[in-house]
């Protein structure tokens, strides 16, 4: 039976992978969906293991699987929004998409999770052309951190300039609205191993929502631990849409809460 919680509150579903460590993945969705006062729902597409530094692998969800968990849920919840993170197959891919168009699912926001921090592949490389093919068209937003958006754009991004090129690309291949984000966080020195573009020193993240480009520029915070703000800003993102609000101020207030969460925590992020 539908929780009371449920019946009052928006219901976000998020379909994405488990990290026990709680940083990231679905955990990291559920805390944000419940913090913003939406109720959480939840299919988990994988079952990593992995804590703050190692990735150590991945028992990944079937078809079966993920068709069974969501099956249940959109039986007895009116769905208003959906959240995709890790899809780790293609046959999972190929199954998320599928029950999508079945059960008339929001196709909201999606977070191409493609690696973890700590390194781990998080989708094969077959999975990528069925992601492109089969689950982007339609997607009311997609919200790719500058090596997925070079990936899915195929161009490389340094400047504001290139990452407007990357995400009108991205929205070609048929996603309605592409969020790039060019790094709202500055990860402890050590941290990175490369040098990060122009765009991601800056901190800007790029909205084009069909076509409407807007660039929000954020200040760089110092935080011992960046990892999850991804999964943050795009469950964050699903609850903005689930109460109704357009996608630039979605966009707006889900930057603002994990600004915020990334103050607040002193030692991990989801203290
Ligand atoms: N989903 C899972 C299961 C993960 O393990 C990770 C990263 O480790 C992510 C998503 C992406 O995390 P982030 O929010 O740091 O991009």
């Amino acid at each position: 039976m539908t929780s009371e919680l449920q019946q009052q509150q928006p219901i976000v579903l998020a379909i994405a992978g488990f990290d026990p460590s709680a940083g990231a993945g679905i955990i990291a969705d559920i805390r944000t969906i419940q913090q913003l006062r939406c109720a959480a729902v939840a299919a988990i597409t994988s079952i990593t293991y992995q804590n703050e530094r190692t990735y150590a692998g991945a028992i990944h969800q079937t078809a079966e699987s993920v068709r069974a968990q969501v099956s249940g849920i959109v039986a007895e919840n009116r769905i208003v929004a959906v959240k995709i993170g890790m899809l780790p197959t293609a046959e999972v891919v190929r199954e998320v998409a599928q029950l999508i168009r079945e059960f008339n699912l929001p196709l909201s926001v999606v977070d191409p999770v493609m690696q973890s921090t700590s390194g781990g592949k998080l989708m094969d490389d077959d999975a990528f052309a069925v992601f492109v093919t089969e689950l982007l068209p339609g997607v009311r937003v997609i919200t790719p951190n500058i090596p997925e958006a070079e990936k899915l754009a195929g161009l490389n991004i340094r400047d504001e300039d290139s990452m407007r090129q990357a995400a009108a690309r991205i929205r070609e291949l048929g996603a309605r609205a592409v969020l790039i984000k060019g790094g709202h966080v500055k990860q402890e020195a050590g941290a990175r191993r490369q040098e990060p573009a122009e765009v991601n020193r800056k901190a800007i993240d790029l909205l084009d929502d069909d076509g409407e480009v807007t660039a929000f520029q954020g200040n760089w915070i110092d935080a011992p631990n960046t990892r999850g703000t991804g999964c943050m800003l795009s469950s964050a993102i699903a609850c903005g849409l689930a109460r109704g609000d357009e996608l630039k101020r979605a966009v707006a207030a889900a930057k603002e809460f994990v600004t915020e969460t990334i103050k607040n925590s002193k030692f991990r992020i989801h203290n």
